[in-house]
């Protein structure tokens, strides 16, 4: 089955842009995280939308309150003022599990399998595979599907359609995704009662009614994903999506905390927006406050020049 996906009844009613920022909160803003920040702020703000910011603190392992602060300084610092309350997902742990055991219920088993296990499976498969079914194998085998094990004292797997979705994506265009295929069941409670991002992501984005998601290219393989998962929960979908491209160093490495990106320093706010800016290949701003700064690159936004763009090189990284 091919399905194309499109706006439920409930976003073809024309409502208000509502765009977000959704940091993970396990390091401080780098200028890939900051350039999504500012694209998005610009984006939503140059259709006269909302903008939230929601700290996607579900892992408690990398996620640190004093990131979260921080975030929430440099933001200021830039005059990335967002609209409203901050929302924090370590706090909502019981609606994502509401949702886990009402309309997400019949999707989902628990699973007793543990990595030794599913490597020393993979493992078994490995002679008479070709690379590319091996690939395939990294997908969960689906050992527990029928096992009817206990729902809340094993990690939780959420089955996803094997069938292809069909969505447009602003920046890099249409997109086809399978998410079983490309993700098969993914475990979206741990153990010890952890939910996965993509998860509490998606519960969020339609409970706060969000209509424009920009966000990171390495995102865009968990969209359909997300896409399935919102259908599934009954909450409005999506009405646009955008994945940025992602900036990168030179040698084609991309920023990020694992490769340990520089935190952005804030102390010159208007040199950095005007980096960021740059880098997003958006047309000159004079240089001045940040709030004027952001005027007029809300004013002359446009995402025309990074689309179908996967990597923005900066000389200067
Ligand atoms: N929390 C994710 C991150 O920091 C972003 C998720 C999203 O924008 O949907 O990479």
């Amino acid at each position: 089955m091919t399905l194309i996906h499109t706006p439920t009844d409930i976003s073809l009613v024309k409502r208000q842009p509502i765009g977000r920022f959704a940091p993970s909160p396990t390091g401080e803003l780098h200028l890939g995280s900051l350039t999504t920040a500012l694209a998005s702020f610009c984006h939503i703000k140059s259709l006269g939308g909302i903008w939230r910011l929601r700290i996607e603190d579900t892992d408690t392992d990398r996620c640190a309150q004093q990131f979260s602060e921080q975030i929430m300084i440099d933001l200021e610092a830039l005059g990335l003022h967002w609209d409203g309350d901050v929302i924090y997902q370590s706090e909502r742990i019981d609606i994502y599990n509401d949702y886990l055991s009402s309309l997400l219920r019949p999707l989902t088993y628990g699973c007793q399998c543990s990595r030794k296990s599913l490597a020393h499976y993979w493992s078994q498969q490995d002679n008479q595979d070709s690379y590319k079914q091996r690939a395939e194998h990294q997908r969960y085998p689906r050992c527990c599907v029928d096992a009817k094990l206990n729902l809340y004292t094993h990690k939780l797997r959420l089955q996803l359609p094997n069938h292809l979705i069909g969505f447009i994506d602003s920046i890099q265009g249409l997109q086809w995704q399978n998410p079983q295929q490309t993700l098969g069941d993914m475990v979206v409670r741990r153990q010890d009662g952890m939910i996965n991002y993509i998860l509490a992501a998606s519960i969020d984005d339609g409970l706060q009614h969000i209509s424009h998601v920009m966000r990171g290219l390495d995102i865009l393989p968990l969209t359909a994903a997300q896409i399935s998962i919102m259908h599934a929960s009954k909450l409005p979908s999506i009405d646009h999506w955008y994945h940025l491209p992602l900036i990168c160093h030179t040698n084609g490495q991309k920023l990020s905390k694992q490769n340990l990106a520089q935190p952005i320093d804030t102390r010159k706010p208007s040199a950095l927006l005007a980096l960021a800016l740059q880098l997003l290949q958006q047309p000159n701003v004079d240089m001045d406050t940040p709030a004027r700064m952001l005027q007029q690159a809300i004013a002359q936004w446009d995402n025309t020049p990074l689309q179908g763009k996967q990597a923005l090189n900066s000389p200067q990284l």
